[in-house]
């Protein structure tokens, strides 16, 4: 009962809920006496005092059987009108199953920009504060409809992590099709144990998680791990658990087997946090031995100490930081155009503006807007 106290005590939480779940893999349908059992737990979490935020998938699986499109892998264009025909019906079920029990549901659909661009970031914060602060429960997806394979989550572990950010929850639940993070492949290897709570996320950790793939979702078990990475840092719990049964958050309270991610101890800064979750940093800037030595005492990364830039971004972007060895060090919003970053790199200080033809800033990442890998939670800084 102890681990599952992060659930019941949570003021703020955030349930994700898996494709695989909520629409029946043979007959493409939705699993409405599943999605009521769930709704009845999150009716009772509400109850106590708690603020739900629900992360549903199942656009894209609902709505392919109507539009004909049952076999196979979708194209592109195929999700995205899968997803506006499977979006609607998704949405409508969860109003019904919520409202039936009191619950006022309100829809967002989220794009990575969202997330990603810090001042949609804010915004789509605000705007989710305000429906929590008026009781509403927010059900969000990501907007398929519009959203291209470059700019794409791609699979809602990672923003359901995102979200638990922005919100400051403390509690994130996964519910998949799978009971939690197995010490080996399940179906491959009859030793394999499921692991009860992961302190942190290491190299161990990731190799554990393979590159299982369910048949009706996204993610695997490396986005959910990338999820936990993210949420944990942001000072909330994980848990991943099985959504393969009635009642799935009443289990978890119950005590039943899954896999915990404790918060690490203090969520530093909240822009920090946002840096150091960024899903897709637009470049990246190497290193020498010198600047990654810097960088490991607080200092800012100058422009002298870097080596090479790829990749194209814009003033402002987050970008990752990789040490001489290619082992990523930081991630950091870069003070420079990924063009501009070329043109002064290796060059002091007093050489920029020569250079520029302006005055730009004297470092390429302040250290208010650097996060050292692992040091999420330091707060250090900004
Ligand atoms: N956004 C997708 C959908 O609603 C699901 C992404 C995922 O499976 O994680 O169909």
């Amino acid at each position: 009962m102890t681990r599952a106290r992060r659930l019941v005590r949570a003021r703020r939480v955030v349930v994700k809920v898996g494709s695989a779940l909520l629409v029946d893999a043979g007959s493409g349908r939705l699993n409405r006496s599943w999605l009521e059992s769930l709704a009845d737990d999150l009716a009772v979490m509400a109850g106590r005092g708690q603020q739900v935020v629900v992360v549903s998938s199942g656009a894209i699986a609902l709505g392919r059987r109507h539009l004909g499109l049952t076999a196979g892998s979708l194209r592109l264009e195929e999700k995205q009108a899968a997803a506006a025909v499977g979006q609607i019906r998704l949405a409508h079920a969860w109003k019904e199953v919520l409202e039936s029990r009191g619950l006022t549901v309100a829809q967002v659909l989220l794009t990575l920009g969202d997330t990603e661009q810090r001042r949609r970031y804010l915004n789509a914060r605000s705007t989710l504060g305000t429906l929590l602060g008026l009781a509403a429960v927010p059900v969000i997806n990501e907007n398929d409809t519009v959203a291209t394979a470059e700019i794409r989550y791609g699979d809602n572990d990672r923003l359901a992590a995102r979200v638990a950010q922005m919100l400051t929850a403390d509690c994130t639940v996964l519910l998949s099709d799978v009971a939690g993070l197995y010490t080996a492949d399940p179906g491959q290897d009859p030793e394999a144990t499921l692991v009860e709570e992961v302190p942190g996320i290491d190299a161990r950790i990731m190799a554990m998680a393979g590159a299982s793939v369910s048949g009706v979702g996204s993610g695997g078990m490396p986005t959910k791990l990338e999820a936990a990475r993210i949420a944990t840092a942001a000072g909330s719990h994980l848990c991943i658990a099985s959504g393969r049964r009635e009642h799935p958050l009443r289990a978890i309270e119950a005590g039943s087997e899954c896999t915990w991610f404790p918060a690490s101890g203090r969520p530093g800064r909240l822009r920090k946090q946002w840096i150091a979750g960024s899903l897709k940093p637009a470049g990246v800037l190497s290193v020498d031995a010198g600047a990654a030595a810097a960088l490991a005492r607080g200092k800012s990364l100058l422009p002298a100490g870097v080596v090479s830039v790829s990749g194209r971004f814009d003033r402002g972007d987050a970008v990752r930081v990789l040490g001489p060895g290619g082992a990523e060090l930081a991630r950091g919003l870069c003070a420079y155009s990924s063009e501009d970053a070329r043109r002064i790199l290796g060059h002091r200080t007093g050489e920029l503006e020569g250079l520029l033809g302006y005055r730009g800033r004297d470092e390429m990442i302040h250290r208010d807007d650097l996060v050292l890998l692992g040091d999420a939670e330091a707060g250090s800084g900004a």
